[in-house]
């Protein structure tokens, strides 16, 4: 189970919307046919929310483990159908995890390459292939 600290409040009118570790999140109760998903309390917003919203398994009809079997076998190469076949599900229905997972996978990607260093061989490079008064320019500063 995921720490609360890993995840923020999905109200995309909130002041801390997307912001991790801000302590604004407490749990409210639990929810699911098992009761075994947090719900959780924004103090900044009231707002309630999943704390699978944003994730592939938000609202998902499949159980967990199946949702997961589906993504194993993608990673290792199966097709659509072939992932259908093995997990037991239809194509349409694997299709349909493939690409919310996708997209998921997609905004954490932009997300953490937000917070990657710029590349410091760029200006330099630009630098070098300058000459006279461009490069004079350049070099007093
Ligand atoms: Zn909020």
């Amino acid at each position: 189970m995921r720490s609360l600290d890993q995840l923020c409040c999905q109200n995309s009118r909130c002041l801390l919307y997307g912001q991790r570790g801000q302590g604004n999140l407490s749990v409210c109760g639990r929810i699911g046919k098992n009761k075994t998903i947090r719900q959780l309390y924004c103090r900044v917003c009231k707002a309630r929310f999943s704390e699978r919203k944003g994730t592939p398994l938000y609202n998902a009809k499949l159980p967990t483990e199946k949702v997961v079997a589906i993504l194993d076998h993608v990673r290792e190469g199966c097709g659509v159908r072939q992932t259908g076949r093995l997990v037991g599900v239809s194509k349409n229905t694997a299709n349909r995890y493939i690409w919310l997972a996708g997209d998921h996978a997609r905004r954490l990607h932009d997300e953490m390459v937000a917070l990657s260093p710029s590349d410091p061989g760029g200006p330099i490079r630009r630098k070098v292939g300058l000459r006279g008064q461009k490069a004079k320019a350049l070099r007093s500063l």
